[in-house]
């Protein structure tokens, strides 16, 4: 195996025919399998297909006719993004033997561009958590390739976990409703993309919160990860909230810190002090490089995201999930008794603990008589947190805090840690989300020997503003 080469290194080599794709997919595939014994980054290695995919990419080569930005690039992909032919999960024992029909549009669109799609990563049950602790039943836990005692972040453990572990020049497809790319991004030492909601199609992603989810990056560095969002971007007639605008060319920016960067202080608080240092020393470069940095506060985004994001997101959910009874999707059981005793049958032991718990709270949210109490409450409260960020806006270009409060715990921890404990360690990723903005979590340096990210939140649509923000934050820390 060659030293970890960038996305466009790897590419330029594949096209040079330095490499051959088929033997670097074959060692790709041994080195996943090999590490999945002990980090559980995957929930399938897709090794067949893989192989399929990297004979053809080879046949094109040698007929010079392929031009792809992924040339023989593995890929791996969220077990919650379709891919056709392949069993596609969420993580859950309910989807066990969904073998998608079809390709989501990102997959398409990475494949398009010459991609290798090596596997299905590791989450929480349909993105039910913010450690990948909250695994479906007969799941293993994606482990940090750091310190296998600790998490990886969730819900995209397994995504953000390979980057940082593959030895190879490698990228994953990853989702976030509530800040699941930037917070394993965070926890594993990668670089992760969320773009505006709408941004990147949603079709084919099997759905956690619908107004929240949003497909996005995850790489080794910030070129990588613009790639992959520039390459899975961009309208798509198949979803219905997809936004009309072109993808962006964001691998070829350069970076810039001629920026107004607005510190966000309540985020600041309550997170561990090697946190709050990392993220501040950070920030001090910056500012000596020519961002003008000053503190600013969010007081409705501190005080209610937290809130409205698991009312909406827990509503959604619980209609999302109503589907998945035994008769369509997924697993089937015995049919027994009347449908009322079978759907039970097969959903009690198709879910998770995790999963029953917020199909609860999100019913109950949604239930006559309570609905304009907490729901719709809610979503009033979105429009004003959004509001809040809008005049943010209007003197910031990007705003910062602390991508997560801590830096990776074991699960030792975290298994002490109530729900509403482990839901509050969202605070600082859900508002951003809540708002669909664009988000980027950058490693900005290690509390204890763990690595600490730092978040930066772009306005709806400046993803380019985001990317040069976030590659300029890796090129003054270097
Ligand atoms: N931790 C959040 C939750 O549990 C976010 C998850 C996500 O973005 N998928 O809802």
């Amino acid at each position: 195996m060659r030293k970890t080469l960038s996305i466009k290194e790897f590419v330029s080599e594949v096209k040079k025919g330095n490499i051959s794709v088929l033997e670097h997919t074959e060692q790709v595939l041994q080195q996943a399998e090999e590490s999945n014994r002990e980090h559980h980054h995957f929930n399938i290695i897709a090794k067949k297909e893989a192989l399929k995919q990297a004979e053809e990419a080879e046949a094109l080569i040698r007929t010079g006719r392929h031009k792809g930005k992924l040339l023989g690039l593995p890929v791996s992909v969220k077990d919650c993004i379709c891919v056709k032919g392949i069993e596609s999960r969420a993580g859950s024992k309910i989807l066990s033997g969904y073998m998608p029909l079809f390709d989501a549009t990102v997959i398409g669109k990475a494949r398009a561009e010459g991609a290798i799609i090596i596997g299905k990563t590791a989450q929480d049950e349909f993105g039910f958590g913010t450690f990948s602790a909250n695994v479906g039943v007969g799941f293993e836990r994606p482990r940090n390739p750091l310190d296998p005692s600790r998490s990886c972040g969730g819900s995209s453990g397994g995504s953000a976990g390979f980057t940082a572990l593959s030895s190879f020049a490698h990228a994953s497809i990853a989702e976030s409703t509530g800040g699941s790319i930037a917070c394993p991004a965070s926890f594993c030492g990668v670089v992760g993309l969320t773009p505006t909601y709408g941004r990147v199609s949603r079709y084919g992603l099997i759905d956690y919160a619908n107004s929240l989810d949003k497909i996005g990056s995850i790489g080794k560095s910030v070129e990588d990860a613009a790639l992959l969002l520039e390459v899975i971007s961009g309208h798509d007639a198949n979803d219905s909230t997809s936004l009309p605008e072109e993808a962006l060319p964001l691998s070829s920016l350069r970076w810039e810190s001629k920026f107004r960067v607005g510190v966000l202080r309540d985020f600041f608080e309550g997170c561990d002090d090697a946190v709050q240092k990392q993220c501040m020393r950070a920030l001090d470069e910056l500012e000596k490089h020519g961002a003008i940095v000053e503190e600013i506060e969010l007081p409705l985004n501190a005080k209610y995201g937290i809130a409205a994001y698991y009312l909406i997101s827990t509503a959604e959910s619980s209609t999302n999930l109503a589907r998945y009874c035994g008769m369509r999707y997924g697993l089937h059981e015995r049919l027994e008794g009347n449908f009322n005793e079978y759907f039970s049958k097969v959903r009690s032991c198709g879910f998770g603990e995790e999963a029953k718990r917020r199909i609860l709270l999100g019913t109950f949210a949604r239930m006559a008589g309570f609905r304009d109490a907490y729901y719709l409450r809610a979503m009033k409260a979105r429009t004003k947190l959004i509001g809040e960020f809008k005049r943010a806006f209007e003197r910031f270009d990007l705003l910062a805090n602390p991508t997560m409060p801590i830096a990776a715990p074991t699960f030792e921890e975290i298994g002490k840690l109530s729900p509403m404990q482990q839901y509050a360690m969202d605070l600082c990723t859900v508002p951003a989300n809540l708002a669909g903005l664009p988000h980027a979590s950058v490693p900005v340096g290690s509390g204890g020997k763990m690595p600490v990210g730092l978040m930066l939140t772009a306005d709806h649509l400046q993803e380019e503003k985001l990317v040069k923000g976030a590659l300029a934050l890796e090129a003054v820390l270097k």
